[in-house]
């Protein structure tokens, strides 16, 4: 296929992907992100050599979210190392909501896994004990090839306005002392990770890093360890849209994270960086229209894990 050609079958995607976003909804319970206009969708790819394809509304900065629960997970593993980490947080998929309480203890007393709410807050916990939140924020820039990625100040106070779940979690996690930090600077870190703004393309040039075995293919440089990298995409694979999780993998085949925030960031492997927006949201918190769009795209191009090619 030409470039043209891929170009067009993007273009095409977009399109049709835009008739379910009204079978979605805006996220409500962090007011601040009501205000997110549910007619938007854009996809970005980046692949290995660096050619960006880009279609739809792919210039407007959002909240990532629990996507900054795949940084901070990236930091905790190469900082802690996996064996600190999974002391405190499990590898399990939840089958459950993002924030629900059930999840939060297994049998071994520890929430599922890093890509919920429980797990997150456990992790930031780590992290805020270690750094102060502008040098991860700097991690988070330079994963993204960004020069300064920002805060959205207004979605960070209205989410820590209306954080009583997180709180109620946080003070569980607390009770069975896995909280590192205090409960407030775990959970002001971990509000405000999820207000970090990006654009679906700095998305996107950083999951090329992801697909491409924490190598950055545009810089020659290797700025995440492999086996890092390895851990966290299958986890992505298993517990990256939450509830979601089973029908994405069958249906779409890619490791994959979301937001309310109406963020999605893919890794084909050794093939694309894909990084998505549409606040158009389904009943799990993922982005209806984005899904869609992966969806036609894993069909046609053969993106699944476990494509047959003949
Ligand atoms: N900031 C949100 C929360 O903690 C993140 C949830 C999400 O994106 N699924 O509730």
């Amino acid at each position: 296929m030409s470039r043209e050609e891929f170009q067009a079958l993007l273009d095409y995607s977009v399109e049709e992907a835009r008739t379910v976003l009204l079978q979605g909804k805006v996220a409500d319970y962090i007011p601040e992100l009501k205000k997110a206009p549910a007619e938007q969708l854009g996809i970005v790819l980046t692949d290995l050599e660096g050619h960006i394809y880009a279609s739809g509304d792919t210039d407007r900065p959002f909240t990532i979210q629990s996507i900054v629960k795949v940084f901070a997970l990236l930091y905790a593993l190469e900082h802690f190392g996996p064996d600190l980490v999974f002391e405190k947080v499990g590898m399990e998929p939840s089958g459950a909501s993002f924030m629900e309480m059930t999840t939060l203890s297994d049998f071994s007393n520890k929430p599922s896994n890093p890509l919920i709410n429980a797990g997150a807050i456990v992790v930031a916990s780590m992290i805020s004990q270690e750094i102060e939140f502008d040098h991860f924020l700097e991690y988070i820039s330079g994963l993204c090839a960004s020069n300064g990625l920002k805060v959205n100040e207004a979605v960070f106070l209205s989410e820590l306005d209306h954080s009583e779940r997180n709180h109620a979690l946080a003070w569980e996690l607390k009770r069975l002392r896995l909280l590192t930090n205090n409960l407030d600077e775990s959970l002001w870190f971990y509000t405000r990770g999820c207000a970090v703004e990006m654009t679906a393309r700095e998305l996107s040039r950083f999951a090329v890093i992801l697909a491409n075995g924490g190598y950055d293919p545009l810089t020659g440089e290797q700025k995440v360890d492999a086996e890092v990298v390895r851990i966290t995409l299958t986890l992505l694979f298993t517990c990256g849209l939450y509830n979601g999780t089973g029908e994405f993998a069958v249906r779409i085949g890619l490791p994959a994270k979301s937001g309310v925030g109406g963020g999605i960031l893919a890794a084909a492997h050794q093939r694309f960086g894909i990084g998505a927006y549409g606040p158009s949201l389904d009943i799990y918190g993922n982005s209806i229209g984005a899904i869609k769009v992966l969806s036609e795209l894993s069909e046609k191009l053969d993106w699944h894990t476990f494509a047959w090619n003949e």
